[in-house]
């Protein structure tokens, strides 16, 4: 049994809670006061998911918010921007500022690499001051050194891996990145926080499910989510050669067999659609139907800017 932190709320009149190891939103079994509560994480995993296009509401469950641009490494998969400008240090705590009193249940910061953020832990502080759980997710490169720091203010890390050895990660990451990876996430374990190991799914890498699952086991992770790769940014450049198609992927992942206490679970292309994303420009993005590319849709000035439509025909 795991007790961590995790976000109650009520919206469109649905009890709901979520998980900022996994992004997946549940509805209780019990009633669950509102606001950030600590709940066994095998109890939470028994109650079902539902997504947002479930429910009557125009509040996103769950956000990423992705204020550098710049990275220490260089993927040919990644899905950022590389073009835009960052906004500065003043913009940001504003921006985090909206995002705290809005009614979204989870906030992650991504990048680039927030990890190069020395302001990380003050802006998880302000994004988890009214009721939200707060998560990063990292190429894991800085976490040995700063997994104590952020450890008082993440409820969550997801830490990226294309592969279960230094071959199989340094290919896609670079070299010295898996070596790097691994001593963050045992660090950020050591420290308490619990890790959640994200692997995009491509043809060349499919193969090593089960292998990175039984990573993700020996370093004590909660669990594992493989992603459908989105074509995306620069992924958009690999996608003829290494998309797995949604039935596939749904086949790789049920093969896999989790060890004992591990989670695993798949993000469709399906589940990424109307995705939310706030970019290092400031504005509120959108992933398009079938998550094939994201929109800028306005600049974040308040909360309500968060509240958009789904893409037409999602959850179709
Ligand atoms: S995928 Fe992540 S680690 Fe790789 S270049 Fe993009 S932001 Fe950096």
């Amino acid at each position: 049994m795991t007790v961590r932190v995790f976000a109650a709320a009520t919206l469109g009149q649905i009890p709901l809670v979520y998980d900022p190891a996994t992004e997946l939103t549940h509805m209780p079994g019990r009633n669950v006061p509102a606001g950030r509560v600590m709940l066994d994480d095998e109890e939470v995993a028994g109650w079902h998911t539902i997504a947002q296009r479930q429910v009557n509401t125009r509040i996103p469950f769950n956000l990423c918010w992705s204020p550098l641009v710049r990275c220490n490494l260089h993927c040919p998969q990644c899905l950022d921007d590389k073009t835009l400008s960052e906004s500065g240090a003043t913009e940001r705590e504003r921006i985090a500022d909206v995002l705290a009193t809005s009614d979204v249940l989870g906030h992650d910061i991504s990048g680039g690499e927030p990890l190069l953020l020395q302001s990380l832990p003050q802006l998880l502080k302000v994004l988890s001051s009214h009721r939200a759980a707060v998560s990063c997710t990292t190429n894991g490169w800085h976490l040995e050194r700063r997994a104590e720091e952020l450890a008082p203010v993440l409820d969550a890390i997801r830490v990226s891996f294309d592969g279960p050895d230094a071959a199989s990660h340094d290919h896609w990451r670079g070299t010295g990145s898996f070596k790097r990876a691994v001593a963050g996430v045992r660090a950020a374990v050591t420290h308490g926080v619990p890790v959640q190991l994200h692997t995009v799914l491509m043809q060349s890498t499919a193969h090593r499910a089960q292998s990175v699952a039984d990573l993700a086991a020996d370093l004590g992770a909660v669990g594992v989510t493989f992603l459908q790769m989105l074509p995306i940014g620069d992924g958009a450049g690999l996608a003829a050669s290494e998309l797995v198609e949604d039935a596939d992927a749904l086949r790789i992942v049920r093969s896999v067999q989790p060890p004992h206490g591990l989670r695993v679970r798949l993000r469709t292309r399906e589940l990424a659609e109307g995705f939310t994303v706030i970019r290092a420009d400031g504005q509120v993005y959108h992933n398009v139907r079938g998550a094939t590319g994201i929109h800028a849709i306005r600049p974040l000035v308040t909360a309500a800017d968060l509240h958009l439509p789904l893409p037409e025909g999602a959850g179709r």
